[in-house]
């Protein structure tokens, strides 16, 4: 059902709900913890020296403004004016630096010495690391044993930078588990903890706090397209959805322009029926996952599902609460591409523009398939990381085209 809220879409209510999903369901245990930052984040970031250091760290540290790159080739491909705004270029690959470095600067002012996180993949981490090398803070990752053995290069990147990285034996030996150590970590350290989340998830005031750091990201937008269309609403903004804080931050100063069309990309996996999948939206029902109310995947039990997508950073099982009000208010347009289409996209883009995208913004690039453009449209994707880590996979699927072509050809 589309109702039309009579709030903004951007805040959420004192409670951090957007419409009826956020919130925070949270142990007791964990009550000061979370009390502590929801009293103290904004009058923090809103603090004159907080965001000097904050815009200082993020241009001589992390590189911005990224560009907006005009991609001509691409354009002509799809019929509109298509831009990339390159958060693949920011200091470690990805956007993930931009959240990190806010809740770094927070963590200092709030007096804390110790930095806790939990990673899948690793990019969170490694991104967590960086900021605690930066800053000279202790730094734990909790990270699933499996995903340690799997993710080798970002563990020994973790470690290089400094940081314990735990291996949690419990349970499926996933993200979920590694989640569930960190909070454990955090109710037994609330004086001298911080927890970095890595997306727009978790309970109030983390989706909020993340999309606001993140919000970098359309907040250059919208001056970059001025400046170079004459206009600085685009027709479209387009970006992937894992947990949704990239889409977060390209869509936060459009999100009241009902005219720009805000479009989100979620992992589809091998297909949205065949049981290996992470579209969230297609697949998900009412729930509480990670401490707020949103779409989860889930049995009807309530027992969550393992998610599937060929890209870690969209293989979770839900989304953020902005991302399921947005879905629900009709406010975005969510589309999915598979682990196949999302390869495709990717080697389209290498091709065309000597740009090698991750695998997660390789989803969004896919809705350039989906969509039908008028020649006078000006549409942004959200180019959200650099496809270096992903080039293993990448070069599995690149033999398999060759071989395709090869036997074409004879
Ligand atoms: C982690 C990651 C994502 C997914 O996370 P969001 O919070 O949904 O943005 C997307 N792209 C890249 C490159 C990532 O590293």
């Amino acid at each position: 059902m589309v109702t039309k809220p009579a709030h903004s879409y951007r805040f959420p209510d004192a409670r951090g709900f957007y419409g009826e999903f956020g919130g925070a369901y949270i142990p007791e245990m964990l009550y000061r913890n979370v009390e502590e930052l929801r009293s103290r984040y904004l009058e923090i970031m809103e603090d004159e020296d907080f965001r000097r250091m904050f815009r200082l760290l993020l241009s001589d540290y992390a590189g911005r403004p990224t560009p907006l790159y005009r991609a001509e080739r691409l354009s002509l491909k799809y019929g509109a004016t298509i831009f990339l705004k390159r958060e693949d270029l920011c200091h470690t690959g990805a956007h993930k630096i931009n959240n990190c470095i806010g809740q770094i600067l927070l963590a200092e002012k709030l007096g804390k010495k110790r930095i806790i996180a939990e990673t899948g993949a690793g990019q969170h981490g490694v991104a967590t690391a960086t900021v605690c090398a930066l800053k000279g803070l202790e730094c734990v990752v909790y990270m699933g044993a499996k995903d340690v053995e799997r993710q080798a290069p970002n563990v020994a990147r973790m470690k290089m930078l400094g940081a314990k990285v735990v291996p949690v034996t419990g349970g499926s030996q996933t993200l979920k588990d590694a989640t569930n150590e960190a909070i454990r970590d955090w109710i037994s350290h609330p004086e001298d903890t911080h927890y970095i989340i890595g997306s727009v998830v978790g309970p109030h005031p983390y989706p909020d706090m993340v999309a606001r750091f993140q919000s970098v990201i359309s907040e250059e937008m919208k001056i970059q397209l001025q400046e170079q269309t004459g206009r600085s609403k685009p027709d479209y903004v387009i970006a992937c959805v894992g947990g949704g804080s990239n889409a977060a931050g390209a869509f936060y100063h459009f999100l009241e322009e009902e005219q720009v069309k805000l479009i989100a990309v979620e992992a589809a996996g091998e297909g949205i029926h065949s049981g290996r999948s992470a579209a969230t939206t297609q697949l998900g029902t009412k729930g509480i996952l990670h401490g707020s109310k949103s779409l989860v995947m889930q049995t009807s039990e309530g027992q969550v599902v393992e998610p599937h997508s060929i890209s870690a950073g969209l293989d979770y099982p839900g989304i953020g609460p902005l991302h399921a009000h947005l879905f629900q208010t009709g406010r975005a347009q969510f589309l999915y591409a598979t682990d196949d289409e999302a390869l495709a996209a990717a080697f389209e883009l290498a091709e065309l523009e000597g740009i090698i995208p991750a695998l997660e913004t390789a989803h969004a690039l896919h809705a350039l398939r989906l969509l039908h453009f008028r020649k006078e449209d000006v549409v942004v994707i959200c180019l959200s990381g650099r496809g270096d880590k992903d080039l293993a996979t990448y070069i599995r699927h690149l033999d398999k085209k060759q071989t395709g072509e090869t036997i074409r050809k004879r």
